[in-house]
């Protein structure tokens, strides 16, 4: 079976891990910084949090935006995500009212969001769903537009879980002025085992969001006299030493590994165009995805799955409509979600496909199902 996902670690991975282990540093430690300070240079912003996982990235993100402290109040999001996206937000005693997305994209409908801004919006998440970018531009304006119209500006929280390496008219995502998370965990592009990285607006949110992956304690407090105080309470978030050196040594490969990911992309792009019964998903200037996935729309998905699942290869919905969930409001009126959710399917498109390997899923699909 062609994998849709694949776990590897960089050759020098087990060695840094073993270094930890002798180092008798497990939990705090100087790796952890030393994985930030490479991030934030690659991100090109310094203002960054390590975390222990995505999700717990997303949390923090949200308690920072005002939108976890006070319960009830109401956050903008996608139903089209991996649930970590939401569940996020019921963690922080929030309402969630459901945006449409755009079915050429999957990812949310800016046009949709400028008419569901209201002043009781506390925060709005998008997703670059398989790293595919959203439009951060179009979407600062969208909000320029709300805070002229209402004189509030609710934060964004842009989860870049799937969107390590995508960029925004040649800048990496984290620099359009939202708090990011990107999700380390072992099947993302940049691998920790499990990990997370906050991206901050700027010092002030740095120096908080560092406490509060602490319990809200300064990782300096004079913890034997006990004569410290702690302000604000946290969470236990913080990544540890192991996942810190998995990070480091992921690092080494990963530009080439979502260069990978791209041309097998732009293969199936030329291979798949004018498949009757296929649609690819939108391609825009200045917008480049990470291709952390590849979704496309069919026609009689179920036969399409069937007939991969014979040549060997395997496709995925990976993640069910999350208003659909019985935990979740019900979503009212979403034309563009209802328009593709029954058609969208994820094929491989990751660094060990070989030639043969997407050749053969390409003529797979050209032979029809
Ligand atoms: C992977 C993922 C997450 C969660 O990340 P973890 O590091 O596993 O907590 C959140 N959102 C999306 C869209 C994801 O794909």
């Amino acid at each position: 079976m062609i994998p849709l996902f694949k776990v590897e670690m960089a050759a020098d991975a087990a060695d840094r891990v073993t270094a930890v282990l002798d180092s008798g540093m497990l939990g705090h430690g100087p790796l952890v910084g030393e994985f930030e300070r490479e991030l934030g240079a690659r991100l090109g912003n310094p203002h960054v949090a390590a975390l222990n996982n995505g999700t717990s990235g997303l949390q923090l993100a949200l308690r920072l935006a005002g939108a976890a402290d006070r319960p009830g109040g109401e956050v903008l999001s996608t139903p089209f995500t991996f649930e970590a996206t939401n569940w996020s937000i019921l963690a922080g005693g929030q309402r969630i009212t459901w945006v449409d997305i755009d079915p050429a994209t999957l990812n949310m409908d800016l046009d949709d969001l400028a008419k569901k801004i209201t002043p009781l919006t506390r925060a709005i998440m998008v997703v670059h769903w398989g790293g595919s970018p959203v439009d951060v531009d179009r979407l600062t304006r969208v909000l320029d537009d709300a805070e002229a119209a209402h004189g509030h500006r609710p934060v964004v929280v842009e989860d870049c879980a799937q969107a390590w390496g995508a960029r925004v008219h040649g800048r990496p995502l984290g620099n359009h002025g939202n708090l990011c998370v990107f999700s380390f965990h072992a099947t993302k592009h940049l691998s920790c085992g499990t990990g997370g990285l906050l991206v901050l607006r700027g010092e002030q949110d740095l120096l908080r969001a560092r406490r509060l992956r602490f319990f809200g304690i300064e990782r300096d407090a004079d913890r034997v006299h006990a004569d410290y105080d702690v302000p604000e309470w946290g969470y236990n978030f913080y990544m540890n030493e192991i996942s810190a050196a998995i990070g480091l040594s992921s690092l080494t490969a990963v530009d080439d590994r979502i260069a990978r990911h791209r041309g097998n992309a732009a293969f199936y792009d030329a291979e798949l165009a004018g498949v009757p019964g296929l649609e690819l998903t939108a391609r825009s200037e200045g917008l480049e995805s990470s291709f952390w996935l590849y979704p496309v729309k069919v026609d009689d998905r179920a036969g399409f799955m069937r007939k991969m699942a014979e040549a060997g290869v395997e496709v995925s919905m990976v993640s069910r409509r999350n208003d659909a969930h019985g935990c979740a409001p019900p979503g009212r009126a979403l034309p563009g979600l209802e328009a593709v959710h029954d058609r969208v399917v994820h094929i491989p498109v990751g660094w060990w496909l070989s030639e043969e390997d997407r050749a053969h899923i390409a003529r797979t699909i050209r032979s029809g199902w």
